[in-house]
């Protein structure tokens, strides 16, 4: 049988014909009702449940829905705009229910900046069945039907009619209930904020905005009038390392008070170590910058961090070499004009798979480095540190030491304890790497000055609150998120000129990633118009602080 009789001998299915109206609704009810439980998990939470306020809501939400399909149900749009609806409110469902994500423009900026092989690590076998089930399956039923649409005049005036009164049913219930409403809104703003696909695209739209802006964006020169108050006394170079860290979250780290021994190396170093410091995000793409940026928490925002130059620019600008490692997505625009190097693109087989490496990557050459330096110099270590979801890729066997630790990024797989495990090896690495870096500065204290700080970037949810990773929106990020490891360490030189017992107290107040730019600069000895020595965690405690 030849294929031509083969394709006439079958007869043809039908494609099931539906009107363009119809399908609107239907779309609208699977997106309100089917893609939302996170958002009516926490309207149920609020509003309690059964209650008068929550059906209200439910047709409220369903009118606008409806109203907003058949607004876009154009011939020929129809079919691409309803599966992009579906396919991206399937996508989103996916990391507010089970992540508790919230996907605001922090979040999809670090998504649109995050490497492959990150992203890699959530395409996991229950994202690919989340999405077939929620996402193609469906699409799949728009794309075979057959849609129908009226004349283009009948068209318009049937649509508009029905738009009008979709439109007419929202207003009437929101104005019946709108006190509680308003208060629902105003008080739970997560509320709004886990609206699916809206937050997801509103949230995408303006980064797109945004990003256009800011790529035309000029960088102010920032602190040109730096300059090294005097040469250290001794005549050794001053070397300061600042060592970024990764989703590191302070309640995990022993010296914090956590009861587990996750910092066994650093407890046997000559560390002072600040327990109450809060992040500027809870994201890498706004942490990051923020805290390099002489901007504070509350003045700072991403258009400024990028029109501004750094305290790593200041450092240039005082005649101070500056270079940046990174074993992580980036340093999001702070290196762009020093020396930069990416482990990842290098991708030594002897610490990374697929562009991937663990952070003694950093020590492998760190030595050598220090060996080289001649004057003054800056360097960032930008870790990969406890990066999430596969914990367990950031540590060596050596360091598997609380078990079972989870070995999927799948974190639905795993129990809680063995996602804490995973989770506290990867504390027990940093730990091991913050205390080699210090005993690399120890053994090169004939030779120059050194000082090492740490902070995290932000810190990571382990499923307190329901919630996994980070990136919460600030004003609702929990303390797991916000609270972050801080620890520095001054070779004798640079302690020389302290006072212990006020630095000790300094270490116990509340501290933030405001702190990190003044500090260095006073390490660093820069005198500078956009220095502020009370955000300098040590210029209040120098012997000479007064003169
Ligand atoms: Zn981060």
């Amino acid at each position: 049988m030849s294929l031509d009789t083969f394709s006439t001998t079958v007869p043809r299915l039908k494609r099931p014909v539906i009107g363009s109206a119809s399908l609107s609704v239907i779309v609208a009810f699977y997106l309100v009702f089917l893609t939302n439980r996170t958002f009516w998990a926490k309207a149920i939470d609020y509003l309690g449940a059964p209650s008068f306020a929550l059906v209200l809501l439910a047709i409220g939400l369903f009118a606008l829905f409806s109203a907003i399909c058949i607004s876009v149900s154009v011939k020929y749009l129809t079919k691409p705009l309803f599966i992009l609806l579906i396919m991206s409110a399937a996508a989103a469902s996916r990391f507010m229910d089970y992540f508790g994500v919230i996907i605001d423009v922090d979040m999809i900026r670090n998504a649109a900046e995050t490497t492959g092989s990150e992203a890699g690590h959530l395409l996991t076998a229950g994202f690919i069945t989340h999405m077939l089930v929620f996402g193609v399956v469906p699409s799949l039923l728009i794309a075979l039907v057959r849609v129908e649409h009226r004349p283009f005049f009948q068209k318009f005036k049937w649509n508009l009619a029905l738009v009008l009164s979709c439109l007419a049913v929202f207003t009437s219930v929101s104005l019946a209930n709108v006190r509680t409403f308003t208060a629902a809104i105003r008080g739970h703003r997560d509320l709004v904020a886990t609206l699916n696909p809206v937050t997801p695209i509103v949230s995408a739209l303006s980064y797109i905005l945004a990003s256009g802006e800011e790529k035309a964006l000029a960088v102010q020169p920032l602190g040109t009038d730096a300059h090294v108050v005097a040469p250290a006394a001794s005549g050794k170079p001053r070397v300061t390392i600042i060592v970024a860290g990764e989703t590191a979250r302070a309640e995990n780290f022993s010296l914090n008070g956590y009861d587990r021994p996750t910092n066994p190396k650093l407890a046997t170093q000559d560390i002072s170590y600040f327990t109450d410091t809060s992040s500027c995000g809870t994201a890498t793409a706004v942490s990051l910058p923020c805290m390099f940026s002489v901007y504070t928490r509350s003045s700072y925002t991403h258009t400024k961090g990028l029109a501004t130059e750094n305290v790593l620019d200041v450092m240039a600008h005082a005649g101070i070499t500056s270079e940046w490692w990174d074993n992580n997505t980036g340093s999001k625009g702070i290196a762009s004009r020093i020396g930069y190097t990416s482990f990842s693109d290098i991708n030594d087989p002897r610490f990374c798979v697929n562009h991937e490496c663990q952070d003694d990557v950093h020590l492998d050459r760190l030595g050598a480095w220090l060996d080289a330096v001649k004057g003054d110099s800056v360097l960032v270590l930008h870790q990969i540190g406890s990066h999430g979801p596969a914990y367990f890729q950031r540590y060596p066997e050596a360091f598997r030491r609380f078990t079972p630790d989870c070995r999927t990024p799948e974190l639905g797989n795993c129990s809680r304890e063995e996602i804490v495990n995973a989770y506290d090896n990867t504390v027990l690495y940093t730990d091991y790497m913050l205390s080699a870096v210090i005993d690399m500065l120890k053994v090169r204290e004939e030779k120059m000055a050194g000082s090492m700080i740490y902070m995290s970037d932000h810190g990571e949810s382990l499923g307190e609150h329901g919630l996994y990773l980070h990136g919460a929106p600030y004003f609702i990020a929990p303390s797991q998120q916000t609270h972050v490891p801080f620890v520095l360490w001054l070779g004798k030189q640079a302690k020389a000129g302290i006072d212990q017992a006020c630095l000790a107290k300094e270490a116990s107040e509340p501290k933030s990633h405001d702190n990190l730019f003044h500090t260095v600069l006073g390490l660093m000895n820069v005198a500078t118009s956009v220095y502020d020595p009370s955000l300098d965690v040590l210029s209040g405690c120098r012997a000479n602080a007064a003169s």
